[in-house]
């Protein structure tokens, strides 16, 4: 028998910024330097967003073997397993795209009886969190 843990993946802020430089003129980008090696012109600095969350999963699931097994491409959970490695792999995964902060959300075996954890992981770093339980207060109306 397997471990029945379940794992879901967000993605905030999935776009990591680069700074181009491009020359209006002829189009050209990527050059460094402050200006168009063909016709002189000053380069224009330009803030070049990339990767959507769908990239970045599908990139983690090319890298984590538990994460290709255990998540979706839409990073919902696709089956239930052990994931021994999957938080390891991404804070290592993370520090790729240090900008996005990743959300993995683990449902444990109910046979541990532990709360689901949240792992926020940016950058090689990990906040973690354990959802707390909380009762109602005694109400005697409610006595059935
Ligand atoms: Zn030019």
């Amino acid at each position: 028998m397997g471990y029945d843990n379940r794992f879901k993946l967000e993605i905030k802020d999935p776009f990591i910024k680069e700074i181009e430089y491009k020359c209006i003129k002829c189009g050209i980008s990527n050059i460094s330097g402050k200006f168009c090696q063909q016709c002189g012109e000053p380069l224009r600095k330009e803030e070049v967003k990339k990767y959507s969350p769908e990239t970045l999963i599908n990139n983690f699931r090319t890298e984590s073997e538990d994460a290709s097994a255990l998540i979706k491409e839409n990073g919902e959970c696709s089956q239930s397993g052990s994931g021994h490695d999957i938080e390891d792999d991404l804070v290592e995964f993370s520090t790729q795209y240090p900008e996005s902060l990743f959300i993995l959300t683990a449902t444990w075996d109910s046979g541990f009886g532990d709360p689901p954890t949240t792992f926020y992981i940016k950058n090689g770093k990990t906040q973690t969190c354990e959802a707390t339980y909380t009762y109602d207060k005694f109400d005697e109306s409610k006595l059935k």
